[in-house]
């Protein structure tokens, strides 16, 4: 599929640098425009796809690198061997109330209207809602609340109160209580994060609703829920289709680069960049369980794990939109791991109750503060456990402050 993008961009696919340099790279896609120099992305996730398009499309030419052979970063995504739709690095939905967000993919691919759930299988072998709801709580003791009110009243009397929380278990002691935390978050995100819910930032656990109602999506407070029809993937090569963009996939960064180029915009590991010089950003990863097996397709598509085994969640892919279809079912199971255990595949920033991490981070800003044609972008770039949407808004909100900061005259040649 990689050669027919190449066919059909009109900037063009190099897969794999090693045959060109980017100077040439640089000098094809200079050819038609001389007085405009080429940016450099480094990182063919959603930072880097917002920030190509965007300069692209602002007249400004730009060459894209990434060294995974793929586009499209951990959003990602590729059909099974029954053609199902399964999205290499665990499940991406989107969600958000930004409406500028979806008006920015929507010009890319159509939307298939997805409202995700959840449900957390219990220790009894029965399974229950998340977020916490009116019937998690029921099933968990075992009593029934009749409405809200009700149930509010018994939350009262197991909240345990903290004015200002400062630890994950802190936060969802004042919200559901200890055996509610204990059951559906202790366990888990032991296995997820390798910290205790003590050790953990409270906004890591935030991101889950808590709910006395029925609520049962998992982004209640979400406007727009969709999956690019066709997937990430098509997405992301419908983003980099256009005249001013060089892809170049299987490159990875080097300084030398640098040289032939007046800005770069990089979503890569900031202390990679800098060579760890200051100490690592540690990361968690997840190691993927594939099978394929036959059954009916569920219509909840995650379960998520409260047991104290190496798994957090699995997603049946047949659930998504456009998987429907009959045939066997494709069954993914997460287990979350160091970085350093799966390859240094970097997926989540580690955020801890006392930021430590978050603090080194901050240095390295600093050291990078200081070149003023190097800005880190993204989940990597700027260590920060952000979600799709938010990539997109924060890249859509820089490239074009740096658009207009930028005068024509930067990019002409000298
Ligand atoms: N979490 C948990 N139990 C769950 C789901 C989430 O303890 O059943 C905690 C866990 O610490 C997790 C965090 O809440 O890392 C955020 O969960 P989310 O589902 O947003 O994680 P993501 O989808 O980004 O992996």
């Amino acid at each position: 599929d990689l050669s027919s993008f190449h066919a059909r961009t009109g900037g063009g696919l190099i897969n794999g640098a090693h045959t060109r340099s980017i100077r040439e790279l640089d000098a094809d896609i200079c050819e038609s425009d001389r007085a405009m120099k080429p940016v450099l992305v480094v990182g063919a996730g959603f930072a880097g796809a917002v920030y190509a398009r965007e300069l692209a499309e602002a007249g400004v030419p730009v060459v894209v690198i990434d060294r995974r052979p793929s586009v499209g970063g951990n959003a990602h995504d590729c059909t099974n061997t029954d053609g199902l739709l399964i999205h290499k690095y665990g499940p991406h939905l989107f969600h958000t109330n930004m409406a500028k967000v979806v008006a920015w993919v929507s010009r890319f691919c159509e939307l298939d209207e997805y409202r995700h759930r959840v449900q957390a299988l219990l220790p009894n072998g029965k399974f229950v809602p998340l977020p916490v709801n009116i019937t998690t709580v029921s099933e968990v003791y075992g009593r029934t609340f009749a409405s809200t009110v009700e149930l509010d009243a018994f939350m009262a009397t197991v909240r345990i109160e903290f004015d200002e929380p400062r630890n994950a278990a802190e936060y969802l002691y004042s919200q559901i209580g200890k055996s509610l935390t204990d059951l559906f978050f202790r366990p888990y995100t032991r296995k997820m994060w390798n910290e205790e819910l003590e050790d953990v930032h409270p906004s890591v656990v935030r991101r889950l609703q808590i709910r006395t109602d029925e609520q049962d999506l998992y982004f209640p407070n979400d406007k727009y829920q969709f999956l690019p029809r066709g997937g990430y993937t098509a997405l992301f090569q419908s983003i980099f289709d256009h005249p001013n963009i060089v892809l170049s996939l299987n490159t990875g960064f080097s300084r030398e680069l640098e040289r032939d180029f007046d800005q770069v915009f990089n979503s890569m590991p900031i202390d990679e960049y800098f060579e760890f010089s200051l100490g690592e950003l540690p990361y968690r990863s997840i190691r993927f369980h594939h099978r394929q097996e036959i059954g009916d397709a569920p219509k909840i598509a995650v379960t998520n794990f409260t047991d104290e085994g190496p798994f957090t969640r699995e997603t049946t892919w047949n659930a998504l939109p456009g998987n429907q279809a009959s045939g066997r079912l494709a069954i993914t199971k997460e287990e979350p791991c160091d970085y350093r255990d799966n390859n240094l595949e970097r997926y989540y920033p580690v955020r801890t109750a006392d930021n430590r991490h978050v603090a080194l981070y901050h240095r390295y800003k600093e050291l990078a503060d200081r070149d003023p044609k190097m800005a880190f972008i993204g989940r990597c770039g700027t260590y920060q456990y952000l979600d799709m949407d938010q990539v997109i808004n924060q890249s859509l909100q820089n490239v074009r402050i740096w658009l207009s900061n930028t005068t024509k005259s930067r990019f002409h040649s000298l």
